[in-house]
């Protein structure tokens, strides 16, 4: 099969015309300025992954609610399970950034951990 992607590896955005096929995986990758391109279009092509980004309400802060990533992307098909995973949980003020809101989300291995600090109040 020929597909393009563009690789989002970088702000180049090289848009990478791709021959692969299911049992040989990729055999042949053009238009790319550099090799990462490579790895990026095989994780894409057979095990696409995001970074979930949202948000989570705080008890007792100065803010009412903390935003939250996962710490390495997840598969993309548990993006929406991963959200349905979330809803509900609530976070005790205070908050670092870094700290592990919910730990291995879904198995997946990946920590959901907050991206700024939340005080008391
Ligand atoms: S192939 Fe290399 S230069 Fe092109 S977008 Fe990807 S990382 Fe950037």
């Amino acid at each position: 099969m020929n597909t393009t992607l563009i690789c989002i590896v970088c702000p180049v955005s090289c848009p990478c015309d791709v021959e692969w096929t299911q049992e040989d995986g990729v055999i042949k990758v053009e238009n790319n300025q550099c090799k990462l391109a490579f790895e990026y279009v095989e994780g894409e092509l057979f095990d696409p992954r995001r970074m979930l980004t949202t948000s989570v309400p705080v008890d007792g802060g100065n803010w009412p609610l903390v935003s939250v990533k996962t710490h390495v992307p997840i598969p993309k098909d548990q993006m929406l399970e991963a959200m349905k995973a979330i809803e509900g949980i609530r976070a005790e003020a205070p908050i670092k950034v870094g700290d592990v809101i919910v730990p291995d989300l879904l198995g997946t291995g990946s920590d959901l951990v907050a991206t700024r600090n939340v005080t008391t109040v």
